[in-house]
This record gives structure tokens, C-alpha cells and sequence, in this order.
């Protein structure tokens, strides 16, 4: 499986949801105390097993091991794996058509209730608010968006970050990459579709009346 992480690196950025030195995946096989996470600016087209980084979960916290620098989203993926009863791995990347879509104004969430292809497999949360990357700020508010319990269990399996991109979540790096690749598709015929985003939120809203 950590050969998955360093190959949908190279997918995502084939895909241009990253530029080279972008984005991260974690991964905590189960009943370990193990994080496996890329390396910050790395290139992340040449990620390899040998290059990712260990570091351990120990008393609700996370150990570093000395000079080595894992990714800046770090405290983010530790917040998402903290708990997890069974292996899971994290996806943090910028798809493109995702991060348009918000940056647009389209409801994530909305958009996703009228595409099957998505709702029926991918559980999309609401979007985080523009915050800093690697800050604090934005790993609580993904966690928060994506409900992680205190039991580990969690109600979405992606949400977007306004202004950024993208945290999903899945029990391995090519099963996050999915829910990231639905959504996408969904974001990419909503954006080429030419419908402007007052006219959907008029339908929306006689729907619920
Ligand atoms: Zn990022």
C-alpha cells in the first residue's frame, strides 16, 4: 500500500490536481501507531516507498523523527487518522475542477445531490472556509467538516477547501483517490455546462418551497 500513495501521486499530478511540489498523502495501516507520510517539497512525481516519511502516534500526539521534514498538513492527516479503527489513508491534493467550483460559488454538497455517479458511492461534506495552508486553522476545520467522531468514525468522505482543494479519505490511498475523481468529474460538467450558478440557486430554492 505504499507503493499506492507514491503511484496516485503521480495520477493526481498526470491529472494536473497538483503541480510538482504539491499536495500529500497519509496512510495508518490497522492496529498501528505508525503515520506513513510524503515529504514535504519533495517532488512528488518521483515518490517512492523508501521516501516516505514514519512518524508515531504517542499520547494523542504525533512524534517527528529528528531533521526529517514530513508535510506541512501533517497536524491535518493526524486529525483524520488519530482514532481510525482500520487502516485509512488520507488525500490532500488541488483537482482543479473542484477548487473552480468553489471558487466560483457552487455548494459542493448541492451540486453533488443531483449526480448519482457521486451520491451514490461518495459522501461529500460541506466546503472549509478559505483558511492558510498548513495551518492549524484549516487542519481543525477539515477534521470538523468532515465529522470525524470520537471513535474514528467519520460522516463524509471528502470535502473541499475553498480557495486550496481537496481532504478525502478512504481505507486506502486509491479508494480516496476515487472520491476525489467523482467529484471532480461532477465539478467539470457543472462548470462546462454553461448553467450559472444564480439560475441553479433559484431551482434550488423553489425545490424547497
Ligand atoms: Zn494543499
Amino acid at each position: 500500500m505504499l507503493t499506492a500513495i507514491g503511484d496516485v501521486m503521480r495520477k493526481c499530478y498526470d491529472r494536473g490536481w497538483i503541480t510538482t511540489r504539491d499536495g500529500n498523502i497519509s496512510l495508518r495501516k490497522a492496529r498501528s501507531n505508525t503515520i506513513y507520510i510524503t515529504p514535504s517539497g519533495w517532488r512528488k512525481t518521483i515518490i517512492h516507498p523508501e521516501h516516505i516519511i514514519k512518524c508515531k502516534i504517542q499520547d494523542n500526539g504525533i512524534v517527528v523523527p529528528e531533521g526529517i521534514k514530513p508535510s506541512g498538513e501533517l497536524y491535518m492527516h493526524f486529525l483524520l487518522l488519530n482514532n481510525a479503527k482500520s487502516t485509512r489513508a488520507i488525500v490532500h491534493v488541488h483537482a482543479t475542477n473542484i477548487v473552480s467550483a468553489m471558487w466560483a460559488g457552487w455548494d459542493l454538497q448541492q451540486v453533488s445531490e443531483e449526480f448519482p455517479e457521486i451520491y451514490r458511492y461518495t459522501r461529500v461534506g460541506p466546503s472549509v472556509a478559505a483558511l492558510p495552508a498548513i495551518s492549524k486553522d484549516l487542519a481543525l476545520a477539515t477534521a470538523r467538516n468532515v465529522d470525524i467522531k470520537p471513535d474514528g468514525s467519520y460522516d463524509f468522505d471528502i470535502v473541499g477547501q475553498k480557495n486550496h482543494g481537496v481532504c478525502a479519505i478512504g481505507p486506502d490511498p486509491w479508494t480516496a483517490y476515487e472520491h476525489i475523481e467523482r467529484l471532480e468529474h461532477i465539478c467539470e460538467i457543472v462548470l462546462k455546462s454553461g448553467v450559472k450558478l444564480e439560475d441553479f440557486n433559484i431551482k434550488q430554492r423553489s425545490k424547497r418551497v
